[in-house]
């Protein structure tokens, strides 16, 4: 009779045990349909309102740009760098598949939306802080009229909702790019009640395939400089480019640029690269070692704020929640 009762009660256990361990992958919690904004919002509580997360300060580092460009390849070294953090090199294996959130070849087009990885990383900061790492992957399309106002919402919700914005872009930073950024987070600002001074925290520019490491050096040093250059306001500027880099410079409370070589042409053009190291160039390995660590070490991590106070996880679902009603309907 004992058995007959506790089997079930058994089973059920297994069962939980088994849930609970459900492999960590990408979760799409905006999706645009035909121009309409949807939250899953189920699915955004499922990895927010985890029991060991939910009330711990958030940093969200999210990564935005036009397709194609490989945020999501960067991303998935961030992943690695997360899940190795305690080992002497996170960066892998030489011969080990790139896994994570989806990268892929080709020109095809995915969904316009944003992805955030189920896993929520705990980290304690130096400080002895434990904070939740949330991280996000959005998919814009920016080429015609349409899809730059798709991709305007998407990159503002993920702008609001981030403590660091990496936006992605390729060989050079063109005077459209930021233009896109000023229409993006002006999208944003008047969509937040309260408009701050800096309305967002911390802004990454990451150009990928940059050529001129004879001008500006490879990372982050170079990358400021060029920055400084190319956001500089001159008294002899058209009034339009003066606006475009005064709105920038107000919007973020931070703001860096980042120098990232060509990968080689294994990673830019062979279909049947899987993402090992050993088709990728020394030169790009060696500032990738250097970009992630400044992205998420323990020591750079900063949390989310909003209106001056930091955020939990449950306090993001709630901002989420609240944002996306603003671009529906
Ligand atoms: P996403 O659409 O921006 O997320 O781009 P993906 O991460 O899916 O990558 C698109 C393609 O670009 C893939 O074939 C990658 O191998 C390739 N790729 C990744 N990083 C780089 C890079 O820095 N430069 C170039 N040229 N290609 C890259
Ligand atoms: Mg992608």
């Amino acid at each position: 009779m004992l058995t007959y009762f506790t089997c079930p009660f058994f089973l059920a256990l297994c069962d939980f045990s088994t849930h609970k361990k459900k492999v960590a992958g990408p979760i799409q919690i905006v999706q645009a349909n035909e121009h309409n904004f949807e939250l899953n919002a189920t699915a955004l509580e499922e990895v927010l309102l985890q029991k060991h997360v939910k009330d711990l300060n958030v940093v969200v580092v999210s990564v935005a740009g036009a397709f194609r460009k490989g945020k999501s390849f960067l991303l998935d070294f961030m992943l690695r760098y997360m899940h190795n953090r305690d080992k002497d090199s996170w960066i892998g294996g030489n011969d080990e598949p790139l896994t994570g959130f989806t990268w892929r070849g080709g020109c095809e087009r995915e969904t316009t939306g944003i992805q955030v990885w189920s896993e929520v990383f705990v980290v304690e900061k130096p400080d002895g802080d434990k904070v939740a790492v949330l991280l996000v992957d959005t998919q814009g399309a920016f080429d015609s009229q349409s899809t730059i106002k798709d991709s305007a919402t998407v990159f503002a919700l993920s702008t609001m909702t981030s403590s660091v914005q990496v936006y992605n872009l390729s060989s050079n930073i063109q005077e459209d790019d930021l233009q896109h950024l000023q229409l993006f987070t002006e999208y944003g600002r008047l969509a937040m009640e309260e408009v701050s001074e800096k309305p967002f925290q911390s802004l990454m520019f990451l150009i990928r395939d940059w050529c001129f490491p004879y001008e500006f050096c490879y990372g982050m040093k170079g990358g400021n400089e060029f920055l400084d250059k190319r956001l500089q306001v001159k008294h002899n500027q058209h009034e339009e480019l003066q606006n475009v880099r005064n709105h920038i410079q107000h919007c973020f409370s931070n703001i860096n640029c980042f120098l990232l070589p060509h990968p080689g042409l294994k990673v830019a053009t062979n279909p049947k690269f899987d993402g090992r190291l050993r088709d990728i160039d020394e030169d790009f390995k060696k500032e990738l070692a250097q970009l992630v660590p400044l992205l998420l070490a323990p020591s750079q991590l900063v949390e989310k704020e909003i209106g001056g106070n930091k955020v939990t996880c449950k306090d993001l679902l709630e901002y989420f929640k609240a944002y996306i009603k603003i671009y529906q309907g």
